[in-house]
C-alpha cells in the first residue's frame, strides 16, 4: 500500500472516532467519512463525532471490581481519545463514568477536526470502492440502509442482522447444581456435544403457573418509534409475548419438558424445564435457551431468579430485543477484524458484536491499532485474553460457540463481563475473585504494552 495513501474509516461515531484517532498518532493518514449532518439516523440529533444517542454514562468507573471499569483503565493506559475525553467532561455520578455529552461529542470532534493527519468527508458511503485498500466500517447499530445492503451481499444473506434477539446469559457457577443437572434432550450428543450438553431446570405445574402469571404482569419495555418495522421474526418471539399467547404455549416451545429425566426423581417428570445452553469456549456462560424478551432488565432478574435452580443467578447479561445492525463475526471475522473472504476490509464498534458506548470504542481502538500495524509493515499482536480488550476481541473474533443443534445463528450483541475472561486456577470468594481478575489483566496488559506496543502510551 502506497505510503500516501489514507486507511478510510466508515462512520464516526464511538469507534470510527476511536480509530482514526489510533491511526493518527502512529503516523498513518485518515479519510473519515461520516454522513451526518447530510444524512442522519434515527436516533443521532447532532453532526458532531461520537454522539451519545442515549444515556450519558459509560457505566461504573471500577477498575478494581467491574469488567467495564477495567476497560476504562486498559483504555486510558492505551491513550484513548474516548477516555481522555470522558475524564475531561465528567459529571458527579457517583461511582459511574457519567459525561457532560455535549462537551464530549464536541471536544472529539475538535480533537478530529484539529488532527492534520485525519482528512474529513462529510457524505454517506454506499459502496466500497476497490482502490481503497485498507478499510475500516464502523457504522454502528443503525448503518445507514444502502451500505448495509452492500455488506450484505459482501457476507451473505444470513451474515448480517438487523434485529438483536438476546437471551439472558448467566454465569455457570451462580447456578444451584443441587437442583440443576446436565443433559440433553433425549441425551442427543450431535456434532459438537456430548449428550449432557444444556443445564436443566425443573419446574412443578405450580412453579410453571407462577412463572408464567410473572411473565404476564411483568414490565415491558416499549419499542422506539423507528423500530417497530420488523420487530418480532421467526423463531425469536419474546417470551412473554408466547406466554401471551396462551398459557400452554411455553411448555409445548422452550421450556417443553420431554426427553429429560431429572436423575435426582427420575420417576417424577417435571412439568415444564428451562434449558441453559454453554454460550462461550470457556464454559463459564450459559444462555437460557428461547428467553429472548423485552421485559425491563429489573423485571428479568426477578422473574428468572424464581426459576428453581437459579435462585442466586449472576447475569452477564439481561434479555432484550432492539434495532441493531451486527454481523456474525465470530465465522466472518479473522483475530484482527479483518473480513476473512477480503480482509481489505476490518470492522469496528457495534457493528461487531460488542455492545455499549465503551466496548464500541474500545473495538475501535484496537482495529485502529491494526490497521496502523499492518500499513507499518509490522506483525499485528493481540491483546492477551485476560485483559478487558483480550476477552471482548476473543468473544468478537471467535470466543463464542455455534448452538450445539440446528438453529438459528446464536452470536448476539455483548457488553464486556468477567464471564469472557479465562478463570483464574483457584475457586476464590465473588469480589475476590473479580479483584484477582482484574489485577491479573491490568498486570498483563503492561507486560503486552511492554512487549509488543512501544507506541501504546504515546
Ligand atoms: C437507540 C439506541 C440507544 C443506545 N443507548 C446506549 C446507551 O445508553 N449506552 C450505551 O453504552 N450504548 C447504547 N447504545 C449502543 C451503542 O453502544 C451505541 O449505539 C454506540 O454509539 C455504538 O458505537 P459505534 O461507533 O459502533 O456506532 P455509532 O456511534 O452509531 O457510529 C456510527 C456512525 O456511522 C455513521 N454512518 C452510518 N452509516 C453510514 C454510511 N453509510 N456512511 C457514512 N457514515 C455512516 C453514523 O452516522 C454514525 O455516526 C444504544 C444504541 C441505540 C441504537
Amino acid at each position: 500500500m502506497h505510503p500516501s495513501q489514507p486507511v478510510h474509516i466508515v462512520g464516526g461515531g464511538l469507534a470510527g472516532s476511536e480509530a482514526a484517532w489510533q491511526l493518527a498518532r502512529r503516523g498513518v493518514p485518515v479519510m473519515l467519512h461520516e454522513m451526518r449532518p447530510l444524512r442522519s439516523t434515527a436516533v443521532h440529533k447532532t453532526g458532531n463525532f461520537a454522539e451519545l444517542v442515549c444515556s450519558n454514562s459509560f457505566r461504573s468507573d471500577d477498575s478494581q471490581g467491574s469488567a467495564i471499569g477495567l476497560l476504562h483503565a486498559e483504555m486510558r493506559r492505551l491513550g484513548s481519545l474516548v477516555l481522555a475525553t470522558a475524564d475531561a467532561h465528567v459529571l458527579p455520578a457517583g461511582g459511574a463514568l457519567a459525561v457532560d455529552r455535549e462537551g464530549f461529542a464536541a471536544a472529539i470532534t475538535a480533537a478530529i477536526e484539529g488532527e492534520p493527519l485525519i482528512e474529513i468527508s462529510r457524505e454517506e458511503i454506499i459502496d466500497l470502492p476497490p482502490e481503497w485498500e485498507s478499510v475500516i466500517i464502523a457504522t454502528g447499530p443503525l448503518t445507514s440502509p444502502a451500505l448495509a445492503e452492500t455488506i450484505r451481499r459482501l457476507t451473505g444473506e444470513a451474515a448480517l442482522a438487523f434485529f438483536d434477539a438476546i437471551a439472558p446469559i448467566v454465569h455457570r457457577d451462580s447456578i444451584d447444581f443441587e437442583i440443576a443437572w446436565f443433559q440433553s434432550r433425549y441425551d442427543k450428543s450431535g456434532p459438537a456435544g456430548s449428550g449432557a450438553d444444556y443445564i436443566n431446570c425443573p419446574l412443578t405445574r405450580a412453579q410453571y403457573e407462577a412463572f408464567v402469571d410473572a411473565l404476564l404482569a411483568g414490565d415491558k419495555t416499549s419499542f422506539h418509534e423507528f423500530e417497530t418495522a420488523t420487530p418480532y421474526f421467526d423463531g425469536c418471539l419474546p417470551i412473554e409475548v408466547m406466554a401471551e399467547r396462551g398459557r400452554e404455549t411455553l411448555r409445548h416451545g422452550p421450556m417443553k419438558p420431554f426427553g429429560l429425566t431429572n436423575p435426582r426423581r427420575p420417576s417424577e417428570k417435571p412439568y415444564a424445564v428451562v434449558q441453559l445452553r454453554q454460550d462461550n469456549k470457556l464454559g463459564t456462560l450459559f444462555n437460557i435457551v428461547g428467553f429472548q424478551t423485552k421485559l425491563k432488565h429489573g423485571e428479568q432478574a426477578r422473574i428468572f431468579r424464581t426459576i428453581p435452580g437459579l435462585a442466586n443467578a449472576e447475569f452477564a447479561r439481561l434479555g432484550g430485543l432492539h434495532r441493531n445492525t451486527f454481523l456474525n463475526s465470530p465465522k466472518l471475522l479473522d483475530e484482527t477484524l479483518r473480513l476473512n473472504e477480503m480482509p481489505r476490509l476490518r470492522f469496528a464498534g457495534q457493528i461487531t458484536g460488542c455492545e455499549g458506548y465503551v466496548e464500541s470504542a474500545a473495538i475501535g481502538l484496537l482495529a485502529g491499532r491494526f490497521a496502523a500495524t499492518e500499513r507499518l509493515g509490522e506483525r499485528p499482536s493481540l491483546p492477551p485474553p485476560t485483559t478487558a480488550h483480550g476477552a471482548l476481541l476473543a468473544h468478537i473474533t471467535g470466543g463464542h460457540i455455534e448452538t450445539i443443534d440446528a438453529g438459528p445463528r446464536s452470536f448476539q450483541p455483548m457488553n464486556v463481563n468477567f464471564g469472557l475472561f479465562p478463570p483464574l486456577g483457584a475457586s476464590t470468594a465473588r469480589d475476590a475473585r473479580k479483584q484477582a481478575l482484574c489485577a491479573r489483566a491490568l498486570a498483563d496488559l503492561e507486560a503486552w504494552i511492554g512487549a509488543a506496543l512501544p507506541h501504546a502510551a504515546e
